[in-house]
């Protein structure tokens, strides 16, 4: 009999059964407030009928149009509806799996547009587990140690984590552009970078919003030494974060954008957008896969759509999100254990602290097992596993939001009161 391998690591110990909006429901009948969507993956709630209707009908009549031998109509209508939310002027796109390949596929875009083979990542990012894009990832030791050597080519500049330096965000942000700039004259010369690869959010490097400047500060770099803007938006696109894209809080646009997670509600897909002119600049076929653009993720991610235009759950998402950091903040004053309550929407954070201020990622994992033992399902990061943040699917209510504080309130005071 086979066993599922020890490489397996779970956040908890539930064995799910079923979805229903916010809730997961465990083999035992016991409900959870799913407040980690997938890691930020089902953005109109576990199962959102229309979601399951749309893959329902494709799944009966057509569920492999592979994209390099035959195209399918889902992945036409789903192209021109995302021509409605994608930034203005990248107008092409190109649909793979998960963020990582996306990532991927950024990566190899990036050097073949610009002959360049450099790619400028900001420390403490999450790109993916793939080697190119763990090459890219410095959330924390894990994505890395033991199996170099990594892709070539990633330096690193700083992330302005204002907190973590015990600034504030303009300092953070000049010292983290400042440090860029000298990057880009001693190890990455501007002319042998082809691209810098950011998070509007830092996710699982903490949950850290760029500072107000940070993105523009990028932009302004890329145009002057042409080196592209890579954003990745696998967790703060799709209305996470109370835009459409992360990138909308700032006036930054990306060159490429990457998008996955929200876009197909947990039907695996993932895409790049660019420019055509970009786009063209690689060889046709030189990017691919087997799975990629499946006709059922592309129907569900139309639907997913169609569900978060017509429910608006982008300002869902910045009206709650405004509810939870309110609450968070509220937990947080009655203890000095939380030292930073922090995020954008509907992608909150707390982060735990010892006395003297250094990560107290022992607190975090008590506050996270008293919570799913009260039936709230979170999730941690943060290199040093000392933050443990709030994902909820985007149609979460305000009684929901209002309960899960409760629980928060109670599995703080148990873990650190
Ligand atoms: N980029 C970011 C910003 C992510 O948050 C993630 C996943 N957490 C990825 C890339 C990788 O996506 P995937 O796990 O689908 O490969």
């Amino acid at each position: 009999m086979a066993k599922l391998s020890p490489l397996l690591k779970q956040a908890t110990p539930v064995l799910a059964e079923r979805g229903e909006g916010v809730y997961l429901y465990d083999t035992d009948g016991r409900r959870h407030l799913d407040f980690t969507a997938g890691i930020g993956v089902t953005g109109t709630g576990h199962c959102h009928p229309r979601v399951v209707e749309a893959a329902q009908r494709q799944v009966g009549t057509l569920i492999h149009g592979q994209y390099t031998t035959v195209m399918h109509e889902p992945l036409l209508r789903l192209t021109e509806a995302l021509g409605d939310v994608l930034p203005s002027g990248l107008d092409s796109l190109f649909f793979l799996n998960s963020g990582s390949e996306a990532v991927e596929a950024s990566i190899r875009l990036a050097r073949h547009a610009t002959g360049r083979q450099n790619i400028v990542v900001f420390h403490g990012s999450f790109h993916g587990r793939t080697m190119g894009a763990a090459a890219l990832t410095t959330a924390g030791t894990k994505f890395r140690a033991g199996i170099g050597p990594l892709m070539p080519g990633a330096a690193i500049a700083p992330f302005p984590q204002a907190y973590r330096y015990g600034w504030d965000e303009d300092e953070a942000t000049r010292f983290a552009l400042r440090e860029l700039d000298y990057l880009l004259v001693t190890a990455s010369p501007a002319s042998d970078t082809a691209a810098f690869i950011v998070e509007p959010v830092l996710g699982e490097g903490g949950y850290i919003p760029a500072p107000p400047g940070f993105l523009e500060g990028l932009r302004e770099r890329a145009d002057r030494h042409g080196i592209l803007l890579i954003m990745d938006e696998v967790q703060t696109g799709f209305g996470r974060t109370g835009r459409f894209w992360g990138h909308e809080h700032s006036a930054a646009l990306p060159d490429i954008l990457i998008t996955a997670k929200g876009l197909a509600s947990g039907f695996p897909l993932s895409a790049i957008a660019a420019p055509t002119a970009l786009m063209e600049k690689a060889r046709p076929g030189s990017q691919g896969g087997t799975y990629g653009g499946n006709a059922v993720s592309c129907a569900a991610a139309l639907a997913t759509l169609q569900v978060i235009q017509d429910e608006d759950l982008v300002g869902n998402a910045a009206r709650q999100g405004a509810r939870l950091n309110d609450g968070l903040q509220k937990v947080a004053a009655d203890h000095p254990a939380i030292g930073d309550v922090r995020g954008l929407g509907l992608m909150q954070a707390a982060e735990f602290t010892a006395p003297g201020g250094e990560p107290d990622a022992d607190a975090a994992a008590r506050a996270h097992k008293a919570a799913t033992e009260r039936g709230l399902l979170l999730l941690t990061c943060g290199a040093y596993g000392n933050v443990v943040r709030m994902i909820p699917p985007l149609i979460v209510t305000e009684s929901q939001i209002d309960d899960a504080l409760g629980l928060w309130a109670d599995a703080v005071a148990d873990a650190v009161g």
